[in-house]
């Protein structure tokens, strides 16, 4: 974690301790996605995240912002920025600001630009994922939505009809279109939110099985060669996870093997 004035750079754990631990005060019901185009990937220097920060900030006061106009930030090393706070409305999409939180993802993501690499991918599709989770929110292209598809003119959503920007980009994920999103980005997240919310079941075991000696060793291999680890008493109940050569296995994950020859079977 890197802090200068309210910039802050977190890994994307830090990001997901932050989140989760903050309360925020403004409702939040649209995920907005932007590139950045300039600065991109030749401005960014491996170390200079709040540098390229504080430049942005500096040419969006230029243009009349208040501040900054994003709330978040997310760089090809996959590290992100908080910029505006959340709490405070972004000026990332007309139209869709009120209750909008903007992440400008660093580069330039039309076809022939920057080349997105796998640690700021899997940032992007972490970070809305997080987001969506932290707030409630269905993964559809009604709340993780890209500015391309909202008349600049107008502050209408026309879906990239009328006078709209690229942002983020033609080449963002397979494309700007809303089909694309569909395609091409919402599964992602959609799969990260589901790995977040379902870890993987424990191994389950395969049968019980009852100790018939007045000591039986625990071994980390299955035989006799493998080192003593402990050992379990006579009436003791084991639930055996893995048979190998008249061994079982005895815990989930670790290697805890006992002979099955001291074992009675219960079913
Ligand atoms: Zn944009």
């Amino acid at each position: 974690m890197e802090k200068k004035g309210k910039f802050v750079r977190m890994s994307l754990v830090e990001f997901t301790g932050w989140l989760n631990a903050n309360r925020f005060d403004r409702q939040i019901g649209v995920i907005q996605n932007h590139h950045t185009y300039i600065p991109g990937y030749a401005h960014f220097k491996g170390n200079n995240h709040i540098a390229l920060c504080e430049s942005m900030e500096r040419s969006h006061l230029e243009r009349g912002f208040a501040e900054i106009a994003q709330n978040l930030t997310v760089f090809p090393d996959g590290d992100v920025v908080l910029c505006r706070s959340f709490n405070t409305i972004p000026a990332g999409i007309k139209g869709a600001n009120q209750n909008g939180l903007c992440i400008e993802n660093l580069g330039n993501f039309d076809l022939g630009g920057d080349v997105m690499s796998d640690a700021q991918r899997k940032a992007i599709v972490t970070v809305n994922a997080r987001l969506l989770m932290r707030f409630g929110l269905p993964c559809d292209t009604d709340h993780v939505v890209y500015h391309h598809w909202w008349d600049l003119n107008s502050g209408q959503r026309t879906n990239g009809s009328g006078n709209t920007k690229t942002c983020p980009g033609t080449a963002f994920f397979g494309g700007n279109s809303v089909a694309a999103a569909q395609a091409g980005f919402l599964p992602l997240i959609a799969a990260a939110m589901g790995a977040a919310t379902n870890p993987p079941a424990p191994p389950q075991a395969q049968f019980q099985g009852e100790v018939n000696t007045p000591s039986l060793r625990i071994r980390d291999k299955p035989g006799v060669d493998g080192t003593q680890l402990g050992a379990v008493a006579n009436g003791a109940l084991l639930a055996i996870y893995e048979v190998r050569n008249g061994w079982y296995r005895i815990h989930p994950t670790a290697q805890r093997w006992v002979s099955g020859r001291y074992v009675i079977k219960r079913e």
